[in-house]
């Protein structure tokens, strides 16, 4: 068992994940991520908009923590990985809300965006496991994350869903300021897979183990695109799944980029999908019609925190 003092330690000197700042976050300093030693939350409540297998009938009990470490430019939550919306909480409130959402019917607990907390965050789930919390636990994920820090979580996490976002540093550069993108990337959905194995379903089709892999298809970047389907076609098989995503929204904070300031087409869309299935990608989620909507995203209000 982890316990909070040694928690805290890996806030001292922080390098929790690839931007290494080596801040003293105990002491008030503030790296990337912006964060400092108290988890900060900005909402946790059912959520539907997830895949099919993890919303289920009942909604995935979705955590959003504030800050990010990223901070990609068309971020479409900017609203608290920028703007640091939230409430800061203590590590018991958060085992509590945990609680809660297995209480109001959560198909699981969905971790979302929390590898800068993550310590405090395994204390948390080790303390919500100890009081008989069962439902799987989803780590939903930029994917640039350490190895070394995802460690933390073997045993914990059931479900991993990392982005994979860009291939070429040049477009990482560009939009999230992480020449290494791809390189962190990929080693951490190497660890994910170690962790958890092949994707496992349960009789209801929801997922209980696994890893899926999420990118976010960018308006005139198909090719980099390609390169991440193959990619994943060549390195995993079926032994991850893909969610090809066609919602990318531009919002107002990304206007510095004009080749961002539109949504995706139909025709690069389906040409995605069609270049999905050459590579003989069979194990995968696509998305409809309908799916570009500032809908998706929910709320930054506070509520169930
Ligand atoms: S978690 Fe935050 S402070 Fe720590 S290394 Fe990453 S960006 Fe820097």
């Amino acid at each position: 068992m982890f316990d909070l003092q040694e928690a805290a330690a890996l806030l001292r000197s922080c390098r929790l994940c690839p931007r290494s700042c080596g801040v003293d976050r105990l002491a008030g300093e503030r790296g990337v991520c912006g964060c400092g030693a108290t988890v900060r939350v900005a909402r946790a409540a059912l959520h539907f908009w997830e895949e099919p297998c993890l919303s289920g009938e009942h909604g995935s009990g979705a955590v959003f923590f504030s800050g990010c470490s990223l901070h990609c430019c068309f971020c479409q939550n900017y609203q608290i990985s920028t703007g640091l919306a939230g409430c800061d909480i203590t590590t018991e409130r958060l085992c509590d809300i945990f609680s809660e959402l297995e209480a109001a019917g959560a198909e699981n607990i969905n971790l979302v965006t929390a590898g800068h907390y993550l310590p405090l965050v395994v204390f948390a789930l080790q303390q919500a496991r100890a009081k008989g919390m069962r439902l799987p636990v989803v780590y939903n994920s930029g994917g640039y994350e350490r190895v070394e820090t995802l460690r933390l979580l073997e045993g914990l996490v059931d479900i991993y869903l990392p982005d994979l976002k860009f291939h070429r540093a040049a477009l990482s550069s560009r939009y999230a300021a992480a020449p290494d993108y791809f390189r962190v990337a990929a080693a951490a959905i190497a660890e994910m897979v170690r962790q958890v194995g092949k994707p496992q379903f349960d009789a209801r089709g929801m997922l209980r183990r696994g890893v899926i892999v999420r990118h976010l298809a960018l308006p005139g970047q198909g090719e980099d695109s390609r390169r991440i389907l193959r990619y994943l076609a060549q390195r995993y098989d079926d032994a991850v799944y893909l969610s090809l995503m066609s919602q990318y929204t531009p919002l107002p904070h990304a206007a510095a980029y004009p080749e961002l300031q539109r949504r995706l087409t139909a025709e690069e869309y389906s040409g995605l999908v069609d270049y999905a299935a050459e590579l003989g990608i069979v194990n995968a989620y696509i998305q409809g019609e309908g799916a570009a909507d500032a809908e998706f995203i929910p709320p930054f209000d506070n509520r169930g925190v």
